[in-house]
């Protein structure tokens, strides 16, 4: 099983400086940054998902890339670009076009020539077929339901482009392997449109449109599926849905590859699962500064509280982090600084009994990544893209292992496939 993490020029300055917050001077941000898979010696995934719209930018703004970086990523190629020979392990690059930045619009943008020649030029390993996304999961409602109307045009949309898409990869002797998309509503409907793409002579399906669906109810589509599916060759990939304790049943049902921002986004996104370890998660430690934080800002300009006071509060929060990591102090002093902070810049939510538990299993020491190996406490403080990337990275690594344990294998297996 493969996992492909979706790119959205992620990196971190190996020269951060966690005590000054300085950077280094000379950085200069292309050439120094990293991305995870040089940062950690064992990259954290098998591959890179690379979007059309989020390298091109959309009308919606999704664009994650300067134009220079994107002139770079054309004239350089995803291998020089994604600096795929610096890291330490061998990665592949899966092209799409992004389909949910274009999700409200009536057809895709992008005409099927237009995609190969992103794809080929970059030279990316995989391709995917230009697709228009169905939302919505009603397993009882059929095609001639009226009901349904918008979802078979999105279907047809999706299934005449993977026509096209494979008629021009073959007449342009492309050299990335073509993917089509199979788009539904149902099970039924994902079964019939996989049974199209076979029939147009796709071995590599990609399922989209799953990101929204529970558990068994993407169990039930990959069953619909595999009453059709050609066991010889069919071989898929979850379009965003990453779902670890599925994967040996994913397996069985011809799944081979998934992508997920979701190890990485939760560091810093999500209520209280920031950092991952192999059995759970915990919560990462609050310590915002004082000139990134709105709301504090807010009140010290009202004058509710100075500047001082808030500056001094942060610093001793992050002073205690780092004595209690090195043993100086106990448990009680470094919660008892990070509820004051908190009650300057948040005020509403109490965290302590969940940063105790933080702090009391010092998780970041039993890692064996190379970030928490380095850093110690300031993976698991919530502060500024240096740590909460970091803290991604590491993310990304566990999830990776976990991965790698639900198959029964250690990362330095070979995939069959
Ligand atoms: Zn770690």
């Amino acid at each position: 099983m493969k996992f492909f993490f979706p790119d959205s020029q992620d990196q971190v300055d190996p020269g951060f400086h966690f005590v000054t917050e300085e950077r280094d001077p000379f950085r200069v941000r292309q050439r120094d940054d990293q991305y995870a898979h040089e940062v950690l010696t064992q990259a954290p995934f098998d591959g890179l998902l690379v979007s059309k719209a989020i390298v091109d930018g959309t009308a919606a703004g999704t664009g994650k890339y300067t134009v220079a970086q994107r002139h770079r990523l054309y004239r350089e190629g995803a291998r020089r670009f994604f600096r795929l020979d610096h890291g330490h392990t061998p990665l592949e690059i899966m092209g799409d076009c992004g389909a949910f930045s274009y999700v409200t619009e009536e057809y895709p943008p992008y005409s099927v020539d237009e995609v190969i020649d992103f794809y080929d030029g970059c030279g990316f390993h995989y391709g995917i077929a230009v697709d228009h996304v169905i939302f919505q999961y009603e397993p009882k409602t059929t095609r001639d339901d009226k009901r349904a109307e918008e979802w078979v045009r999105r279907q047809d949309i999706t299934l005449d482009l993977a026509e096209k898409f494979w008629q021009r990869c073959k007449a342009r002797r492309v050299s990335f392997a073509p993917l089509g998309v199979a788009q539904g509503w149902s099970p039924q409907s994902y079964a019939d449109a996989v049974k199209t793409l076979q029939d147009i002579g796709y071995q590599r399906i990609a399922l989209g449109g799953m990101v929204p669906l529970k558990t068994p109810e993407i169990l039930a589509c990959l069953a619909a599926i595999d009453q059709v599916r050609d066991h010889d060759t069919t071989r898929f990939h979850l379009l965003g849905v990453s779902r670890c304790d599925e994967v040996r049943t994913f397996a069985d049902y011809g799944v081979t590859s998934f992508d997920s921002t979701s190890p990485f986004r939760q560091a810093f996104k999500d209520d209280r699962d920031n950092y991952y370890t192999p059995t759970g998660t915990y919560v990462a430690l609050r310590v915002p500064q004082v000139d990134g934080n709105a709301k504090l800002k807010a009140r010290i300009r009202s004058g509710e509280i100075s500047q001082n006071r808030a500056l001094e509060l942060e610093r001793t929060a992050l002073t205690r982090l780092r004595q209690y990591d090195a043993d100086e102090i106990d448990i009680d002093p470094v919660v008892h600084a990070l509820d004051e902070y908190s009650a300057v810049w948040d005020g509403k939510s109490d965290r302590s009994s969940q940063y105790r538990a933080t702090l009391a299993d010092r998780p970041w020491r039993a890692c064996a990544c190379d970030l928490c190996k380095t850093i110690g406490i300031e993976i698991v403080i919530f502060r500024g893209s240096e740590r909460n990337k970091r803290r991604g990275f590491h993310n990304l690594y566990v999830f990776e292992q976990r991965l790698r344990a639900q198959q029964g294998r250690t990362p330095c297996d070979q995939d069959p496939t």
